[in-house]
């Protein structure tokens, strides 16, 4: 009978997910982006995961921005500071 004497292959239990990218016309979002970038870079990958938790989250945060990004793109309309 043999017995192991090392470690066994690591053990995947999910698809890793692709890494969130930011939201288009957030400023939040592109500064955590580029802190990721950073973080990557110097192989700091605990940082590179909270930026990633954080950029997940965002959009959450930055409805404002959303709307603002849904105003730009919008067909342009006459504005009305009446109603
Ligand atoms: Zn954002």
């Amino acid at each position: 009978m043999s017995s192991r004497t090392t470690m066994g292959p690591p053990v995947c239990l999910d698809v890793p997910r692709r890494p969130p990218e930011p939201a288009p016309g957030c400023d939040v979002c592109v500064a955590l982006a580029k802190q990721r970038t950073v973080a990557r870079g110097l192989s700091d990958l605990s940082a590179v995961s909270d930026c990633n938790v954080e950029l997940a989250a965002h959009p959450e945060k930055h409805p404002m921005a959303r709307q603002r990004i849904a105003e730009l793109t919008a067909p342009a309309r006459a504005e009305n500071p009446g109603a």
